[in-house]
């Protein structure tokens, strides 16, 4: 099964793709951490995708779209999880011939909701573990042992420098403006499935499975 989740940022998507990732075999590909290994090679690129993302804009079609292609390739058992991609309608047609290219096809789409309030607690409050990329939350997601991660023991927990309210205003009308119309494209399509992010991690990881297992 090859699925998107789509959700503005703090939705839960990262956090519900690695659930995934262990249950169901299924491969990651998130254009955010993609361009966050891009903006520490220290080339002209990097400098030029961290600056974008520091003012919480979007990078260009051409490069993200790039960066999924080259992992399209190859052996995916239990298919492809998109995450934070596509976030405008050519990145969705790119990915669209992108697949079909590849003889694969997109199975569903999982929209995230969750209202703007939330996701700023959401999005303040978010680290992560430097070594393994698990996904923290201040309140609602703490490790068992305080500054250790319960999944690798790492010690080094990461904010994330576009994790502040002035960015994240930014991002926030780039969803609206740019990738919020993925959301009647799909439906269009036949493929939209609409969860309600708000509710418990278990809970949001229940609804997701119940779509892709069809009975929802
Ligand atoms: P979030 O967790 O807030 O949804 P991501 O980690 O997915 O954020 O993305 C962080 C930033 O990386 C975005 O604000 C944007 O600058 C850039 N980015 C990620 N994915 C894309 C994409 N598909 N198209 C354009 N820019 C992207
Ligand atoms: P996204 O990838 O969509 O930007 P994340 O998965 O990184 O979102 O989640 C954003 C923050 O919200 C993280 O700190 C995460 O621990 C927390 N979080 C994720 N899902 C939930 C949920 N269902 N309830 C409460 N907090 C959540
Ligand atoms: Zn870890």
């Amino acid at each position: 099964m090859n699925i998107i989740l789509l959700g503005p940022p703090g939705a839960g998507k990262g956090t519900q793709a690695r659930r995934l990732v262990e249950e169901r075999n299924m491969i990651q590909l998130s254009t955010g951490d993609m361009l966050r290994e891009a903006r520490t090679s220290g080339t002209e690129m990097g400098q030029i995708v961290a600056d974008v993302m520091d003012r919480g804009d979007l990078v260009t079609d051409e490069i993200v779209i790039g960066l999924i292609d080259e992992k399209l390739s190859g052996d995916a058992a239990g298919g492809f999880i998109f995450d934070g991609f596509p976030r405008t309608l050519r990145q969705a047609d790119a990915l669209t011939r992108s697949l079909e290219k590849a003889g694969m096809s997109l199975d569903a789409v999982i929209e995230m909701q969750v209202d703007d309030e939330a996701l700023v607690r959401r999005i303040t409050g978010r680290f992560t573990c430097g070594s393994c990329g698990e996904v923290y939350h201040d309140e609602t997601k703490r490790p068992a042992v305080e500054g250790v991660c319960d999944v690798c023991g790492g010690t080094e927990m990461k904010h994330r420098a576009d994790d502040n309210a002035d960015s994240l205003k930014q991002r926030l009308m780039e969803y609206y403006k740019k990738t919020s119309p993925l959301i009647g494209y799909y439906y269009a399509k036949g493929q939209l499935h609409t969860v309600d992010g708000l509710a418990e991690i278990e809970d949001v990881a229940a609804s997701i499975a119940a779509v892709l297992d069809g009975t929802a």
